[in-house]
């Protein structure tokens, strides 16, 4: 569900025709629907009604600002993979008491900046982790409150480069080795053990890897409560699919699955959902350039590309493409190419598609999640502008970035051209 429709064979963004939008910022650019955030975050919110619970938007999938802003303000916590996220964090208005810090690589300086923010957990993932987590609290004379993230080894049947629960993963602590990590970290007099998470990959739309995975830290949380470590919060990951192709089941039936052998357990669950919130919230609007017919192919060149949305091409991720002024009749097979200088840069390939003319407007739908967040200046491309509709009112929300952008840091040293 989300508000991106056509009226009168318009595409609009809630109540903004993005045909206009593009006259009035120019293109490639994201639009994302404050609508539809919102009611993502209520419908995935009320899923665990009931269940003292805690969401913490798992902000890598879209980070900027208002759009933090606009979750914190409705209760969001944050789940963040760096300082980076963690300073966006607090520069949006979150409470630090509702942010968890997940991801294999914490620099020291990192750890320190998340302790110094008192911030609710660090998800651990490895001994040496663990270790260097309780120097670095020893030196700020601090208690660091700690969670260690399991990997409870499972296919969650998503994209292998999107797939962190499966042994093989460089993700988490292994089962087996769950209750040796507690007994040591209790030893460790700045480590407070609050919690125990797990997060098995991303864009799954199956149940029963999600229900496997409940079940299995279901019985480490029960050995490792009844060594005597009381621990206060399990955080589920997140990784709830959601339709560009596929049918995923609705946040209330993945939180059923989740908390069937959960719930008794009596402690605080933690939700990291990213894509599920966002994914669905955000397009990306390009501009045919040019039609180009081959012997064989037919290409759609737009002046949207690969440093764009990566996607395509790093997931084999598929994405809806719609007219922004629609199109019927006749359907024709094209690939949806951009000017980057790859073959690896296309949003589609082989797509049927309605016939399309230079100068058209294609709408690249569910970009909201691993979209800008992506984007990069490959090929001197400053980076597409933020816009955010929120009704008939638009706000940007990042500038399109210019040409001092694109060399920012950068310096013209002076170089011999001869003598060597
Ligand atoms: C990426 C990530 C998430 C969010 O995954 P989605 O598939 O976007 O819901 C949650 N938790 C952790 C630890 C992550 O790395």
């Amino acid at each position: 569900m989300n508000y991106f429709e056509y009226r009168n064979d318009q595409l609009f963004a809630e109540d903004v025709a993005l045909a206009d939008l593009a006259q009035r910022v120019g293109t490639p650019f994201y639009v994302y629907s404050a609508r539809t955030l919102r009611r993502h975050f209520r419908v995935f919110d009320e899923a665990f009604a009931g269940t003292d619970h805690l969401i913490c938007y798992a902000m890598k999938a879209l980070s900027n600002l208002s759009i933090l802003k606009l979750l914190a303000a409705m209760g969001s916590g944050f789940d963040i993979v760096s300082v980076g996220e963690l300073m966006r964090c607090l520069r949006a208005g979150a409470d630090p008491r509702k942010i968890v810090f997940s991801g294999v690589g914490k620099t020291d300086e990192e750890i320190a900046a998340a302790l110094e923010a008192e911030i609710l957990m660090i998800n651990v993932e490895s001994r040496p982790e663990l270790h260097r987590v309780s120097e670095v609290a020893a030196r700020m004379r601090r208690r660091a409150p700690v969670s260690l993230r399991v990997n409870p080894d499972l296919d969650p049947g998503t994209h292998p480069h999107i797939s962190t629960g499966h042994r093989d993963s460089k993700f988490g602590v292994p089962l087996s080795q769950v209750d040796e990590y507690y007994a040591e970290a209790r030893g460790l007099e700045n480590l407070e053990l609050v919690g125990l998470s797990t997060h098995i990959g991303s864009q799954i739309t199956d149940m029963a890897p999600f229900s496997e995975a409940a079940a299995k830290v279901t019985a480490i949380v029960k050995s490792v409560c009844g060594a005597g470590i009381a621990l206060k919060y399990l955080d589920i990951g997140g990784g709830l699919g959601i339709p560009y192709q596929e049918n995923p089941p609705p946040p209330a039936e993945y939180a059923a699955a989740m908390l069937k052998p959960i719930r008794g357990l009596g402690l605080k669950i933690i939700a990291e959902p990213g894509r599920v919130l966002v994914g669905n919230a955000g397009v990306l609007v390009t501009r045919v350039l040019y039609v180009k017919e081959t012997d064989v192919k037919r290409f759609v060149v737009v002046d949207g590309a690969m440093n764009d949305l990566i996607r395509p091409v790093l997931y084999e991720a598929y994405h809806a493409i719609q007219h922004v002024e629609r199109r019927v009749g006749k359907l024709e097979v094209a690939d949806v190419v951009g000017p980057v200088c790859e073959s690896g840069d296309f949003f589609a390939r082989e797509r049927e598609i309605p016939q399309t003319r230079s100068g058209d407007l294609l709408a690249i739908m569910s970009a909201g999640a691993y979209g800008f967040v992506m984007s990069s200046n490959y090929n001197s491309r400053p980076r597409a502008p933020e816009i955010l509709v929120d009704g008939t009112d638009v706000h940007v929300i990042r500038d399109r970035e210019s040409f001092e952008d694109l060399i920012r840091g950068e310096h013209l040293v002076e170089l011999r051209t001869h003598g060597d």
